[in-house]
Formats: structure tokens, sequence, C-alpha cells
């Protein structure tokens, strides 16, 4: 059985990020991962002729932490592109206009829904500082923006640009998610939607994922699925599905909220961990990559919500060809190797493009991941995230899942990995004033 001070199961950014600080802070480290490969819901591919992120992508200078990676290791943000041209569907109707009238159109009803954020959120990073929150954390988002009471056709766009941010539909999706999401962004919705689609890594997230890991002394262990966990007074021992062992002192399990109950872990975490687990979370919709015909304008489109796909931006434009990113609530509506299909749900929100090819990953099947950005339910911020933040035992969570910033986001997952590391050290560090006050 290997043995170590510290046992990481998932080398996402959380992952990543926690294995590169313990191994640095001296302290022996194995990171074992399930996939053949690092940076979990990232993941950076060669698929339709160039370098396509398959997950999660976008960065900004809002995001602390990512930022501060980026920085560390030299890698700069590269600007998508500028769009000028519109698609929207409002009032049962297809409208094209340049792309400044979509945002304004959504400038109002956004200013109104999120009024509250900081007032909700004063200390974005201390998101339970305000104990008003508990009295709105059980309104789901679709119960919020219709209780504006907007003209339909308002309440329509802003419908379906929530539920492109939740990549999953509005009525079990909490208010006060999209309230968070707008606090890290000091309030303002539009310097939030910047900060959601804009900016990328050079290079891709596969590289940041890299400078991490070449960074860290962690030994990685690719291909190991982690079946059961045992804890006790001595350890904590790690079993995978090929029955290989592993024993250290504490552990940190750096998975997505919905695999957490995959795993046999003895004694059970508590039932509010497990119950939490089993709810997942709100991020269940598709991201799809789509090349059309022809050079095209650089456009955006907004549909209807319950749209198969209900958002496209045209992101590399070609000589004779235009390479689409497009979201969709509902990752069972979608099928990402369909190109018919593609061409059928792209011509309900964008008229005259003929479909070549698609790429995609579907994250909600992947045993590894069940979801896509972590969005969440009604009552997780109020009466789950505080417990699934607490250790137990031995066992520590981290990821994206369980940040108190950008959570949803690879900026969460780095803070709750270098969260975790802090007091995984700490941890280590007590027990060994204990030894040493026993055997002196
Ligand atoms: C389609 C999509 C688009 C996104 N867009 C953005 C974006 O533009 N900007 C942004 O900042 N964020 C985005 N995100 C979110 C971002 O990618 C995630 O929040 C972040 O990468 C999560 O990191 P993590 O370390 O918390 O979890 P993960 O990346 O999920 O890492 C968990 C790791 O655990 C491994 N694992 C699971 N089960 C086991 C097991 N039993 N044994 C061993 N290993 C296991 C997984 O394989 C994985 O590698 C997007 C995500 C998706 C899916």
């Amino acid at each position: 059985m290997e043995t170590s001070d510290v046992i990481i199961i998932g080398a996402g950014f959380a992952g990543l990020t926690a294995a590169r600080e313990l191994s640095k802070g001296g302290h022996t480290t194995i990171l074992l991962e399930a996939r053949d490969r690092i940076a979990g819901r990232t993941h950076l591919d060669e698929r339709l002729g160039r370098n396509l992120e398959l997950g999660g992508t976008w960065v900004h200078w809002t995001q602390p932490y990512v930022w501060a990676e980026m920085g560390r290791y030299g890698i700069k943000a590269v600007p998508g592109p500028e769009f000028t041209k519109a698609y929207w569907t409002a009032g049962g109707h297809q409208h094209e206009g340049d792309a400044v009238s979509l945002l304004e159109l959504l400038d109002a009803p956004n200013r109104r829904l999120l009024a509250d954020s900081r007032r909700y959120f004063p200390m974005p990073w201390s998101p339970l500082d305000n104990p008003d929150v508990a009295d709105i954390d059980g309104l789901t988002l679709s119960e919020a923006i219709d209780r504006l009471e907007l003209p339909e056709d308002q309440r329509q766009l802003l419908r379906s640009f929530w539920t492109l941010n939740f990549n999953g539909r509005l009525d079990q999706a909490a208010y006060t998610q999209a309230l968070r999401w707008c606090a890290v962004a000091s309030g303002d919705w539009q310097l939030m939607f910047e900060a959601c689609a804009s900016f990328k890594i050079d290079g891709g997230t596969r590289r940041l994922a890299e400078a991490i890991l070449a960074d860290s002394a962690a030994q990685l262990r690719l291909n190991q699925h982690v079946a059961s966990i045992e804890q006790d007074e001595a350890g904590v021992v790690v079993t995978t599905e090929g029955g290989k062992q592993y024993a250290a002192r504490q552990l940190i399990l750096a998975l997505p909220l919905s695999v957490l109950n995959d795993l046999e872990i003895r004694p059970a975490l508590s039932p509010r961990k497990r119950e939490a687990a089993a709810k997942g979370q709100a991020g269940r919709g598709a991201k799809l990559w789509v090349k059309v015909q022809g050079r095209q304008e650089r456009f955006v489109a907004l549909g209807p919500e319950a749209g198969a796909l209900n958002f496209v931006q045209a992101e590399y434009i070609d000589h004779d060809s235009t390479t689409l990113v497009c979201f969709g609530p509902d990752a069972g509506a979608v099928d990402v190797d369909d190109i018919d299909a593609a061409q059928r749900h792209l011509d309900s929100i964008v008229p005259g493009l003929k479909v070549l090819d698609v790429a995609g990953h579907d994250w909600v099947a992947d045993e590894h991941a069940r979801s896509t950005w972590p969005m969440h339910y009604t009552g997780y911020l109020t009466q789950y995230l505080a417990e699934l933040q607490r250790p137990e035992g031995r066992i520590r969570l981290a990821g994206s899942d369980f940040a108190n910033g950008w959570g949803g986001f690879i900026d969460g997952a780095i803070e709750s990995g270098l969260d975790a590391a802090r007091e995984v050290s700490g941890a280590l560090a007590l027990e060994c004033q204990d030894t040493a006050a026993v055997s002196g």
C-alpha cells in the first residue's frame, strides 16, 4: 500500500491547487484521478480543426484566484470576439439587430432583478454574513423574475438569459445564486456577464492546469477511480475500483458535488452532506461547438428558454467557415455528435446557417462529473454550504461546488483548493504537536 501525508482525490483545478500547496509545504501528497488526464471539467481538445474548450473556458480579472494563478505562471488572458449582430426571440417572434440593442434590452430587467445583490451579499466571499439571506434562499429564480411583472417580451428575454447562466432550468434554481454572481462582480450585471464569456486563458485551460501540476511535488496517479474510503483514529485508507490501496493521515475529496455519493465512505459523511449530494445542482445542460459554412458576421443569439440550444455565439470566424459555441439547459436534449439535430436546433434561433460538423462532451452523462458548472438549487446556500465545508475527521471536501466567491467557476475551484490545503496543513501540524507531546 502506498502511503503519504495527504491523499487528494480529483485532479481538477481544486485538487491540483491543493496538491501543489501541500507538496510545496513539505507534505508527501498523492493525487488520485479517475480519468486519463488532469483538469476535470475543463478540457482543451483538438476538435473541428482547432483547439476547443469543451468545458470551462472564460476567466476575468474580477476573479482573484484564477487571475493570480495566471500571473504566477506568466499566462495572459486573450480577448474573445466583439459582437456586432444579435438575434433574439421574444413575444413569439424572432428579432435581429445590433449586439448593443440586445444588451440594452436586457439591461433594465437585470438591474431590477439584481438590485439587492450587494445588500444581501455586502462581503461576497462571506456569503452567509447577512442573516436576511435565509429569508430569500427558498425563492426560485423563476419566481424572482416573474414577480418583477415585466412586459412579456422582457420577461422571456430575462428568463432565457438566466437559463443560459444556470445551464439549467429556472424552476428550482436559487435566486440567491444569481445575486451571488452579481455581488462578486461588485453588483454590476454587465461586468458579471463580461466575466462569464469574454476572456480566455492564452494557451487554454490545459496550459494553466499543467503549470500548476509542474509546480507541484505531488505524485499524480491517473486512471485511479476511487471506490471507497475508510477513516479511523490512525488515518484514511482509499481503495480504487481496481483494488489498489493508498493510506494517508489526511484526505481531500476534490470531487463534484453530484458524484460524492458514488463513493462508499466509512463512517458515512453526515446525512446533510449526503442529502446535498443526492440533490446535486442545477447546472445540467449542454455546451456544443458547431462549425457552419461560410464566413458569418460576429453574432450572438438568444433563443427561447426551453430551446434545446438557447444561446449561440460566433466564436471563430475563418475564411470559409465559422465555429459557433452554443449552450442549452438540458443535456438530454442535445446529442453532441448529431449534425442533423444541431441543424434543427440552430434553425429555430438563427436563420440561414448550414451545419458542417459538431463537437462537444456530455458532462451530465459523464460519471466523473454528472453536471456542468455548479449552479445551486434553492436552499443550498443556507442549508448545505457551511456543512459541506465542515471537515469530518480526516476528510475535507474541496471544489468549485463548495466555494464562497465565484462558485461555479475555475476561480472558485482554486479558492476552495487553497482553503482545503491550508486547513489540512494546520491539521497535520496539530497532529505532529500531539505526537511530540505524547512522546515527550
Ligand atoms: C461546459 C462547461 C462550461 C464551463 N464554463 C466555465 C467558464 O467559462 N469559466 C469558468 O470559470 N468555469 C466554467 N465552468 C466550470 C469550471 O470548469 C468548474 O467549476 C471547475 O473546473 C471545477 O473544478 P473542480 O476542481 O472543482 O472540479 P472538477 O474539475 O470536476 O474536478 C474533479 C475531478 O475529480 C475526478 N473524479 C471524479 N470522480 C472520481 C473518483 N471516483 N475517483 C477519482 N477521481 C474522480 C474527475 O475526473 C475530475 O478530474 C464550466 C464547466 C463546464 C462543464
